[in-house]
């Protein structure tokens, strides 16, 4: 198996999602390469060559509004059997300085074309010290939001920030947004998230964040650093009945 190959439009799928069922993918970064504000070691698409949290100097490779409205609503013409649209893509989607208007323009083309089709989006949580952004997903249906790490700590060698992301603030801004389902990816290897100490850290954060729903799940194709080992699925079900234990809030295995 092959690192996974970047989306090459705005729209790509229908993917039949674990998750979301049938769900439309929307990209909002660029067809040529990955632009995130994460590195992180389990990436399926590899390392990230643009490693940034501001996207604004890379406007020329980002759809417009206009751009986007156009592939969408021709999509959604010809293929209207879809249970989610989600933003996810090559990169971190709330990184377009547009994203509040394209969820906006997307709000109106699902309210015309697929009224059935709930809204999502995949991100890693880093943009939302951002009114613009906070306001998109909160006119989205359903925000699952990343939260791999229980420490500063191992999130830096997890995730591999850029050097203005503090693991903390997103922990408070997580708090603040409400109303998400917390997204785990969880791996094991020279670096691990799934040491017992790091493991109740990690309990904490969701206690404290209270998502409605915590996902976990383990990498299932060829990553970023190639050394890196699968958790299985006995570990993930004994993390997941001890979060559950824990804190109350229902945990599922991916
Ligand atoms: S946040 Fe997502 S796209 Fe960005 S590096 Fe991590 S896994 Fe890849």
């Amino acid at each position: 198996m092959q690192i996974l190959k970047l989306q090459e439009g705005v729209i790509y799928g229908p993917i039949d999602s674990r998750r979301l069922g049938r769900s439309l993918g929307i990209n909002l970064l660029p067809p040529t390469y990955k632009l995130c504000s994460f590195n992180c070691i389990y990436c399926q698409y590899g390392w990230t060559p643009v490693h940034t949290d501001d996207a604004s100097e890379f406007l020329d490779d980002l759809p417009t509004t206009d751009e986007f409205q156009e592939a969408t609503e021709s999509w959604l013409k010809k293929d209207r059997d879809v249970n989610y649209i989600t933003f996810s893509g090559n990169g971190e989607p709330c990184l377009h300085p547009q994203f509040d208007e394209m969820v906006e323009v997307l709000s109106k083309l699902r309210k015309k074309c697929v009224p059935q089709a709930k809204l999502a989006i995949l991100s890693n949580s880093t943009c939302l010290n951002r009114s613009n952004v906070v306001g998109g997903l909160k006119k989205l249906d359903v925000r699952i939001m990343k939260l791999d790490c229980g420490s500063g700590e191992t999130f830096q060698k997890v995730n591999r920030p850029h050097e203005n992301i503090k693991y903390e603030e997103i922990v408070e801004n997580l708090k603040n947004l409400g109303d998400i389902i917390i997204q785990s990816v969880l791996v094991d290897g020279e670096i691990s998230n799934i040491e017992d100490e790091e493991i109740e850290k990690w309990i904490e954060r969701l206690d404290y964040i209270k998502p409605r729903e915590v996902q976990i799940y383990s990498i299932d194709r060829p990553s970023a650093d190639q050394h890196l080992k699968l958790v299985g699925k006995d570990k993930l079900k004994e993390i997941a009945q001890k979060a559950e234990r824990a804190t109350g809030i229902s945990v599922k295995v991916f």
